[in-house]
């Protein structure tokens, strides 16, 4: 019986070392949940980095048996490589690069070794679990030389590749030192999914005007394999979203919150601390907001959560400082006794208290000057049951591509987001219902499940199209 094999830089659940044991804490994130049922399947398996150091080799073995007993294969990294191949090339050289923000990427050889060697552990981890006719689906750009490293020991092998940040234009890719390489890698694959079409015509034209090959509807011919290249979406676990917004203790928060609030309006955003999701932009334009219309003074408020995230790498700690200094300002320049323009948080919070934000709000703030999809802005629109509430979604996240009765913005242009919010904040409840509803109905049938299932279905299509292409 062939098997499926999910590769990615994490595994599903974080190891940790506590005073006396190891703990095996379960993620809840959504390709988690998304691809829970595949690899839980008898036989199938997911191989990632636990997220721990290891001592020695009893621990090594201790963790391989736990996980094993949950479908899941450990691959271990050193200090050193989690250094240069994740805080270096991925984080600090192909993030900075995939996003648009090339100025922030560095090209140090030695990170790029690193990647090369990290890619080729991956490599033999998944070997000694794969067969020949197995099933392996590689995720996102910490990996993306493997499926060719897999390809060349395993030609019969399945191979899925999927991006989950934006494929950026040519001119971008071009910059890179080891922009065939990486190419190349990826081009091991049967198939290659990204968010959306543009970032796939992207793709398209990176692969044809740096390896000269042509390709046709989706389909490049390589000189001895033909690859697919697709859009797919991803979804949220809708349902999950649903039931943590109407749960007892969601609307229980969310009544503190209110009588804390009393009848201030809210105007939420949630991200995780990163440069490509303009949190600076959008405090300036909430300034602006209260700026050019002073009878939303004492009316509205932000409420901007920021996860903690790669506070170890230069351009991270650098936005912290701005966000905290802009967010000081403002408060200090415009908050009276009663009312704070406002509430920032910088941590994580449960899923809970995350719904009861959702329910709070009456407008959602996704403005990212790049985003691969943005799942925050599929979740508000899931969590409200009443249909009520505005999406302002900047054109440049990917979830922009399906959620068009979202307020679109360009979000450099601060005026345009402050008139936006400004124009979802009078909106009428019934403009507010007839978008939502639309939205949800979007959200609801393009799950995270579905595309799962999409993947999977065009990805056995994709094999059978090469065997009879052979
Ligand atoms: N999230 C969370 N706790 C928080 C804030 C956010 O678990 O306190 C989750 C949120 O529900 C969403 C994810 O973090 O699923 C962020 O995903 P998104 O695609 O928006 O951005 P990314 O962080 O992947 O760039």
């Amino acid at each position: 019986m062939s098997r499926t094999i999910i590769v990615s830089n994490r595994l599903p659940t974080k190891v940790q070392r506590t005073a006396e044991s190891l703990t095996f804490q379960p993620s809840e994130g959504g390709l988690a949940t998304g691809l829970g049922s595949i690899y839980r399947q008898e036989g199938n398996v997911w191989v990632g980095w636990p997220g721990l150091f290891v001592e020695d080799e009893a621990e090594e073995q201790h963790i391989e048996q736990e996980l094993s007993a949950d479908s899941m294969a450990p691959v271990f990294l050193t200090e050193a490589e989690i250094r240069d191949f994740y805080e270096g090339f991925s984080n600090s050289t192909l993030w900075p690069t995939f996003h648009y923000f090339p100025q922030y990427a560095t090209y140090e050889q030695a990170h790029w070794d690193a990647y090369v060697a990290v890619n080729e552990k991956f490599c033999r981890a998944v070997l000694e679990l794969a067969g020949p006719e197995d099933t392996i689906w590689v995720h996102d750009y910490q990996l993306l030389l493997l499926p060719e490293m897999l390809r060349n020991a395993r030609p019969e092998c399945t191979i899925g590749f999927f991006l989950h940040i934006p494929f950026p234009s040519y001119e971008l890719i071009r910059a890179l030192p080891w922009r065939s390489e990486l190419l190349r890698g990826m081009l091991g694959a049967d198939l290659i999914g990204f968010h959306t079409f543009g970032y796939m015509r992207h793709f398209l034209s990176a692969t044809s005007q740096l390896l000269g090959h042509s390709s046709q509807n989706g389909q490049i011919e390589t000189p001895n394999r033909t690859v697919l290249v697709d859009a797919f979406p991803m979804g949220i676990d809708y349902g999950r979203f649903v039931a943590a917004a109407a749960s007892e203790q969601a609307q229980q928060h969310e009544a503190e919150y209110r009588e804390a609030l009393r009848d201030t309006r809210i105007i939420l955003s949630i991200d995780r601390l990163d440069y490509s999701k303009g949190i600076a932009e959008r405090l300036r334009a909430f300034e602006v907001l209260i700026q050019r219309y002073p009878e939303w003074r004492e009316q509205v408020s932000l409420i901007m959560v920021v996860v903690p995230s790669r506070d170890q790498v230069a351009q991270y700690a650098a936005l912290k400082e701005e966000i905290d200094e802009i967010v000081g300002r403002i408060n200090a320049q415009y908050r009276t006794i009663s009312w704070t323009p406002i509430h920032y948080f910088y941590r994580s919070f449960p899923l809970e208290e995350l719904a009861s934000l959702y329910r709070l709000a009456e407008v959602a703030l996704v403005t990212p000057m790049r985003d691969g999809m943005n799942l925050v802005a599929k979740e508000f629109v899931a969590s409200k049951a009443d249909g009520k509430g505005v999406l302002i979604l900047s054109e440049r996240a990917g979830a922009a591509r399906e959620l068009s009765d979202a307020l679109i913005i360009n979000p450099t242009d601060t005026a345009q987001l402050a008139e936006a919010m400004h124009d979802a904040l009078v909106m009428p409840e019934e403009e507010q219902v007839h978008r939502m509803t639309a939205m949800q109905a979007l959200v609801r049938q393009y799950d995270v499940f579905a595309w799962t299932k999409l993947f999977m279905d065009r990805l056995a299509y994709s094999k059978i199209k090469q065997l009879t292409l052979a």
